[in-house]
C-alpha cells in the first residue's frame, strides 16, 4: 500500500512536466464552505495534496464561496480543521469571494467583446428558451442588446438597482449547441444577501460555472481536479478562461466522486441530518464526515490508506464501507491496548474464593506487541460477565457458561457454574460459581480443557462505563431524495456496564481493543468528570477481504 501506485491523472501530470508545458504543478481543494466535509472530501484531499506532493508541486486550499445564502464562518473553520488533522499543510490560503473585484471586471471584458448580455427574462423563461437535449434552443431577445446598455445594466445590477432575480448576465456562445451548458449560461446573479466575507460589499454573485475557471486560472492552478459530474462543463470551462483572457491555462480532470454502501454522502442532505435533528450535530459518530469519524475514532492515517487504496477511476461505482472498517483495523490492530469490558453486565459470585480479598494479576497489553508491555487487573470473589455467555438451557455447542459447565476467564482461573439466581419475574440476576485455584493462567495448568473462554471484570474495582455501538444511519445508499425513509431506527444502541479500573486514565480520543467486543475511542465529548463514555470503532471481525 502505498501513495505512488499509478493512475491516470499522474500520467496526465507527468505528460505534462516531461513536455516542459509545466515546471511545477499547482493543485487545489477547492470546498464549498456550505457544512462539513465528509469522507468523500477526503478522496480529493488526499488525491490533490498526494498529487503535489509526489511531484514537488503546491497545494492550495481555497473556499468556493460564491453563493452567499449558505455559506458561514463555522464551516470555514471546520473544514481547515479537518485538513489539518489529516496531516495536509496547504501552500496558498485563498478565498473565491476575494477575487470578486478581478471576476467582475472580467465580465465586463466579456460584455466589452460582445460575448456576455443582460437578460430581462425569468429564470423559468430562461429555461424554457434553453431548449432540450433533442431541441436546440431559442434565443432572447435581450441577446441583441447593444454593448453600451449592456455595460449600463451590469452596472446598475452591481450598484443594486434591480431586486433578486430581475436580471442576470449571460454568456452569449451557443443556443443551438448540442452541449446544453453552452447554450448562454448565467454567469453573474441578483442575491441582496450579506456575505459571510465581503459582507454587504456586492449584491450580485458570479455562478460557479463562471467563477471556478477563473479562480484556477488567477491561481495558476495547473490541474483542477473535480468529479465526473462537470464533464459536460469542461467545454465552458476553458471557454471562460479563454476569452477573459486568462493568463494561466488550467486544465480541468474528472475523476468518479467515492460513493460508500449504506452511506448518505451529500453535504444537502447531511445538513438535513442535523437540522432535523436526526443526529447529535454533524460530528454525531454515525456520520460520514471527518469530525463524525474522528469522534467515532477513526485515525488519518486509516481513512488516508483507504483513500489510497480506493485509486483514482473515471468509472463510477461503490465502495463497501467495510473497507473503510478494514483500514481502522489494521491502524489500531498494533498501536491499541487491550482491555477487558463488560457491556451488559451479570454477577457472578465465586463462593470458594476468600470473602474480602482482592488479588493482582498480570495480563498482557497486546498480544500481538509484546513492548507494550503487561497491566495489572483485580480478582475477588465478585466478578461481572457478559449476560450474552450465560444460558441456563443452551443449544448444541454452546461453549460458554450454564449450569455444571466450566469455562476459563480470561487472564485469571476456571469457574464452574453451579446455582443460577433469579428475581420474582424469573430473570436470572446472578450466578453462583466456584473456582479452581489449580487453573491459575500463567501457570502452565494442562490436567484438563475447556471450550469457552470469558472475558470478565471484578465487580469491586471495576469503573462504571457508558458504551456507545453503533450501526449504519441509513439502511441502503442514501442516494435517493427519500432517504429520510430509510433511516435505520436502530442505528445506536447505548449500554452500561464496567471497564478495568485503569481505565480512569483514559483520555479523550485513546483507543482500546475491548477483548471480544471491537475497537473503542473515548467521546471526546461527553465522557468528563469520571463519567466514562465509549464509542465502538468497529467490531473486531469481518467477513470482508481486500
Ligand atoms: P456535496 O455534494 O457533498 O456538497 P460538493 O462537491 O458540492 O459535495 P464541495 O465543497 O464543492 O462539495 O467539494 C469540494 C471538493 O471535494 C470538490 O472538488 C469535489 O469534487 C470534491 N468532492 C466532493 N464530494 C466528493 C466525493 N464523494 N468523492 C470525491 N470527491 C468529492
Ligand atoms: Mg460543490
Ligand atoms: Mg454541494
Amino acid at each position: 500500500l502505498n501513495n505512488t501506485s499509478s493512475n491516470f491523472i499522474k500520467s496526465i501530470v507527468k505528460e505534462d512536466l516531461a513536455t516542459g508545458k509545466h515546471d511545477q504543478i499547482i493543485t487545489r481543494f477547492p470546498p464549498e464552505p456550505n457544512g462539513y466535509l465528509h469522507i468523500g472530501h477526503a478522496k480529493s484531499i488526499v488525491l490533490n495534496f498526494e498529487l503535489a506532493d509526489e511531484f514537488g508541486g503546491k497545494t492550495n486550499l481555497r473556499f468556493d464561496d460564491t453563493n452567499p445564502l449558505k455559506e458561514d464562518t463555522e464551516f470555514v473553520n471546520s473544514i481547515k480543521k479537518d485538513i489539518e488533522w489529516l496531516g495536509y499543510e496547504w501552500d496558498g490560503y485563498h478565498f473565491a469571494s476575494d477575487y470578486f473585484d478581478e471576476m467582475y471586471d472580467r465580465a465586463v471584458l466579456l460584455i466589452k467583446k460582445g460575448l456576455a448580455y443582460v437578460e430581462d427574462l425569468s429564470q423559468e423563461e430562461i429555461r424554457e428558451y434553453r431548449g432540450t437535449l433533442t431541441e436546440p434552443g431559442k434565443e432572447s431577445p435581450s441577446r441583441s442588446r447593444s454593448i453600451e446598455e449592456n455595460l449600463d445594466l451590469f452596472e446598475r445590477m452591481k450598484n443594486g438597482e434591480f431586486g433578486n432575480g430581475e436580471k442576470v448576465l449571460r454568456a452569449k456562445i451557443d443556443m443551438s449547441s448540442p452541449n446544453i451548458n453552452m447554450r448562454d449560461p448565467v454567469l453573474y446573479r441578483i442575491s441582496h444577501t450579506t456575505h459571510h466575507n465581503t459582507g454587504d460589499k456586492w449584491c450580485i454573485y458570479p455562478m460557479y460555472s463562471f467563477a471556478h475557471p477563473l479562480e484556477d486560472a488567477i491561481e495558476g492552478v495547473t490541474h483542477s481536479i473535480c468529479t465526473l459530474e462537470f464533464e459536460d462543463q469542461r467545454p465552458l470551462y476553458n471557454w471562460v478562461v479563454e476569452k477573459c483572457e486568462m493568463e494561466a491555462k488550467p486544465k480541468q480532470i474528472e475523476f468518479a466522486r467515492l460513493n460508500l454502501t449504506n452511506t448518505v454522502m451529500s453535504k444537502r442532505k447531511l445538513k438535513l441530518l442535523v437540522d432535523e435533528n436526526y443526529v447529535d450535530g454533524w460530528d454525531d459518530p454515525r456520520m460520514p464526515t471527518l469530525s463524525g469519524l474522528r469522534r467515532r475514532g477513526f485515525t488519518p492515517e486509516s481513512i488516508k490508506q483507504f483513500c489510497r487504496e480506493i485509486g483514482v477511476a473515471r468509472a463510477d461505482n461503490t465502495v463497501d464501507v467495510r473497507m473503510l472498517e478494514h483500514f481502522i483495523r489494521e491502524d489500531l490492530k498494533m498501536k491499541a491496548p487491550r482491555t477487558m469490558s463488560v457491556l451488559h453486565p451479570l454477577k457472578v459470585v465465586i463462593t470458594n474464593y476468600p470473602e474480602g480479598e482482592v488479588e493482582w494479576l498480570d495480563a498482557e497489553i497486546n498480544p500481538e506487541n509484546e513492548e507494550m508491555g503487561t497491566r495489572k487487573i483485580p480478582f475477588s470473589r465478585e466478578i461481572y460477565i457478559e449476560q450474552s455467555d450465560f444460558m441456563e438451557n443452551p443449544p448444541k455447542k454452546y461453549f460458554r457458561l450454564f449450569p455444571g459447565n466450566e469455562v476459563r476467564l480470561k487472564h485469571a482461573y476456571f469457574i464452574k457454574c453451579n446455582e443460577v439466581i433469579k428475581d420474582d419475574a424469573g430473570n436470572v440476576v446472578e450466578l453462583h460459581c466456584t473456582y479452581d485455584p489449580e487453573t491459575k493462567s500463567g501457570t502452565g495448568f494442562t490436567g484438563r480443557k475447556v471450550k469457552g473462554t470469558l472475558h470478565w471484570v471484578e465487580a469491586t474495582q471495576s469503573k462504571e462505563a457508558e458504551f456507545r455501538l453503533y450501526d449504519s444511519l441509513v439502511l441502503d445508499e442514501g442516494r435517493g431524495n427519500d432517504f429520510l425513509d430509510h433511516i435505520n431506527p436502530n442505528s445506536l444502541e447505548v449500554a452500561h456496564g464496567y471497564v478495568e479500573p485503569n481505565m480512569v486514565d483514559a483520555k479523550p480520543n485513546d483507543k482500546f481493543q475491548f477483548f471480544r467486543h471491537g475497537y473503542f475511542n473515548v467521546d471526546p465529548k461527553d465522557s468528563v468528570d469520571g463519567k466514562l463514555v465509549f464509542n465502538r470503532i468497529v467490531e473486531l471481525k469481518s467477513s470482508f477481504k481486500l
